[in-house]
């Protein structure tokens, strides 16, 4: 028979950023169907193929459904949970006992509810004695968390998505956000004004192909660029001086710095011609509403922090900011990558306070009731750092929740051989295949979304609700039961008591949020956010527009203490690895299509999402770089950088410069080929660029 539903209820996506609303349609109180929501806020009716598929992936045969731990054979064999839990505790604080408590770490991730994040941040910090832990939000978010902090005062992306409809002038920069952000892309499409859109990426992206304006410039060139157009902007005086005296700080050294930026220098290191540099500082100067936005092509950098900022300068000295259409605007990558940002417990203190804050640390531990002294005075190792601890043998147990480092951390093989280093391994995910799951000594099988409840924070801060809708496989638990269970077993349960549910956990942030910039200490429960169709932070009090427009810095008051917002400057940085006779090409990598998600864990689980992608790995290289090397489309390559190599299928096409190849982030092996370096200041890895050979198989 068919399953006809005979109830309707929604709930927002749990893949991406965006954080559309889905209508999920219930049979009996479970799950059978969705539709995206007509009147949700954020996606007017619409959602992307990973959204319309969220529900087929969790009936995957390939879902983790009971414990598996590593018997003498090397073979994952089940086990009850009562000995998985017997043995995480045995193994972790064996391994604490021996080596010091900082020698067990965690890795956790931007994609499950902010309560889940919090709880086991405060387990592993607070009940664990654990120091070190990190999200995989470093690989994605961490540069623009830093970039804002250092300019604003804190991690605050001032927008709201209505930005998108209501700018005459839409730069990107980095950011192919047609099949990243879909539905974002969908609003720019809305948009009424006939903006201008300027796309600045070394691709001739989906994006680029619309734009009234694209910018090819050279690999990471953009925080010269950027500078170049300060300066055009200055010496034209095409800034806005009521703005910068009113609202800013260091705008007379920021003056006195770019003027080294000429035109000739941009150019001849951008690789863009002089015209073009030109035109792009006029756009600016011509829109009356220019909105900045910015995503994983600044992010994943060496000099990723600088570039942000340099982004947020142009906002900040032409008075394009805190007004409708406007704003220096990183978009998120994760579903809940903001609520990480504020909530894991692991850059910040909860609610982004201060591990090293007294002040801070008694504020929150007398909000959960808990002694102070237990509250580390400093942040964790940043991923990086926690993967190197691993090498030189200071970390040997590590707690994975919900990430894929052994496909998606860089330079893979290299951190592959690192994680065999450990003593012990835990891996908490949905599927029993991953590549991080085939490597671990004891494997704990969670729910997914829509088998669990909590909130999820957007990238224009919307905090929005996911439900529990159908049951979870076999004996697989929320992270959040596994959190409590953990708790329990390791003899911290008490310091718990109060985080009884998902609910309750909500109640005790709120508190935490109080008095911050992102204070949401107004709303009630999450009654409240279902029936307001999601609130944005700040919400520090009741009102009656809850799902109205909110941006930040309407009245030009920033999060430094004396109200001021900065521009921030340095030289920029060169190349870390430079293209060489042996390795002739640069590798460009990034997202390669709407229907995958990330390393495919979920995505793949999908006949229709499998389909909408190529299976093998595809290299897209320009026409005279193939013809020069006799590689003919559909053929298979070997490309290969100083660390690995892999195959890949050629994609011969113009989008690519010559000089230059992309490789989706999403296969296998793209990481093999991908070099270690890292933003000095977000420590967030620098994905897009390395140099590599190609040749025919
Ligand atoms: Fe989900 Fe993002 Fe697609 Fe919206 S755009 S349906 S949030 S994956």
């Amino acid at each position: 028979a068919r399953q006809l539903p005979d109830a309707t209820t929604n709930m927002v996506c749990g893949y991406c950023s965006t954080g559309c609303g889905l209508n999920v349609h219930l049979q009996e109180g479970t799950a059978v169907a969705l539709t995206p929501t007509t009147d949700y806020p954020v996606n007017l009716g619409m959602a992307c193929p990973k959204g319309w598929e969220a529900l087929t992936v969790l009936d995957s045969p390939d879902r983790a459904t009971v414990p598996m731990l590593r018997n003498a054979s090397g073979k994952l064999e089940p086990v009850t949970w009562d000995t998985a839990m017997q043995t995480f505790v045995e193994r972790l604080q064996g391994i604490q006992k021996q080596h010091g408590a900082e020698s067990v770490a965690f890795l956790s991730t931007g994609q499950i509810p902010t309560e889940e994040m919090a709880l086991l941040g405060a387990l592993t910090k607070f009940g664990m004695g654990i120091v070190h832990g990190d999200g995989n939000t470093r690989q994605c978010m961490a540069t623009a968390v830093v970039a804002y902090k250092q300019a604003f005062g804190f991690d605050a992306p001032p927008y709201t998505y209505a930005d998108f409809e209501e700018s005459d002038v839409i730069v990107l920069i980095g950011s192919n956000i047609c099949i990243a952000h879909p539905i974002m892309w969908e609003r720019v499409m809305r948009n009424p004004h006939d903006p201008e859109i300027i796309v600045v990426d070394p691709r001739m992206t989906e994006t680029a192909m619309n734009a009234s304006l694209h910018l090819p410039l050279a690999p990471k060139s953009d925080q010269t660029l950027l500078y170049g157009i300060a300066r055009i902007l200055i010496e034209n005086n095409w800034v806005d001086h009521d703005y910068i005296d009113q609202h800013t700080n260091d705008f007379q050294e920021f003056r006195e710095y770019v003027a080294q930026f000429s035109l000739e220098r941009v150019a001849r290191e951008s690789g863009l011609s002089e015209q073009q540099i030109q035109r792009f500082a006029e756009l600016i100067h011509d829109g009356k509403r220019v909105s900045f936005w910015w995503t994983m092509g600044v992010n994943q950098s060496h000099q990723g922090v600088r570039t942000a900022q340099a982004i947020i300068n142009l906002a900040l000295m032409t008075g394009n900011i805190g007004r409708p259409g406007t704003g220096a605007n990183s978009i998120t990558g994760q579903a809940n990558a903001m609520g990480s940002r504020l909530f894991s417990n692991t850059t910040n203190l909860l609610g982004g306070h201060d591990f090293a804050n007294p002040e801070h640390r008694e504020k929150i531990a007398g909000i959960l009731g808990i002694n102070s002294e237990v509250i580390p005075t400093q942040n964790s190792w940043a991923y990086d750092e926690i993967i190197e601890g691993i090498l030189r043998g200071k970390i040997k147990g590590l707690w994975v929740i919900c990430t894929n480092p052994a496909h998606s951390w860089i330079n893979q093989t290299q951190c592959r051989d690192i994680l065999d280093r450990l003593d012990f391994l835990v891996v908490q995910d949905m599927y029993g295949n991953t590549e991080t799951v085939q490597m671990a000594d004891l494997v704990l099988p969670a729910a997914g979304w829509g088998e669990k409840e909590g909130t999820q924070i957007n990238s224009e801060r919307r905090i929005g609700l996911v439900k529990k809708l159908r049951p979870a496989p076999g004996q697989a638990l929320a992270d959040f039961s596994i959190f409590k269970l953990v708790a329990e077993y390791w003899g911290c349960g008490d310091m718990f008591a109060q985080w009884e549910s998902p609910e309750a956990v909500f109640q005790l942030l709120k508190e935490c949020s109080r008095g911050t910039p992102c204070d949401f200490s107004g709303i009630d429960d999450y009654e409240m956010i279902d029936k307001a169709g999601g609130i944005q932070w700040p919400y520090p009090e009741k009102r009656a527009d809850n799902a109205g427009e909110r941006r930040l810095f309407a009245d030009g008051e920033f999060f430094h203490a004396d109200g001021k917002a900065k521009f921030l400057f340095e030289d920029p940085r060169p190349l870390t690895e430079k293209p060489t006779h042996r390795y002739p090409f640069i590798l460009l990598t990034g997202r390669g299509t709407v229907a995958q998600w990330h390393t495919q864990t979920r995505t793949r689980q999908s006949a229709v999402l499998r389909k909408l992608y190529p299976e093998n790995p595809f290299v897209e290289i320009n026409p005279a770089d193939a013809r020069a090397l006799n590689i003919r489309p559909g053929e298979w390559t070997i490309v290969e950088s100083q660390r690995g190599r892999l195959r890949a299928k050629a994609m011969v096409t113009h989008a690519i410069k010559a000089g230059q190849l992309f490789i989706p982030m999403h296969y296998e092996p793209t990481n093999r080929l991908t070099d270690p370096v890292f933003d000095p200041y977000s420590r967030q890895p620098s994905y897009k660029s390395c140099a590599v050979n190609i040749s025919r198989e």
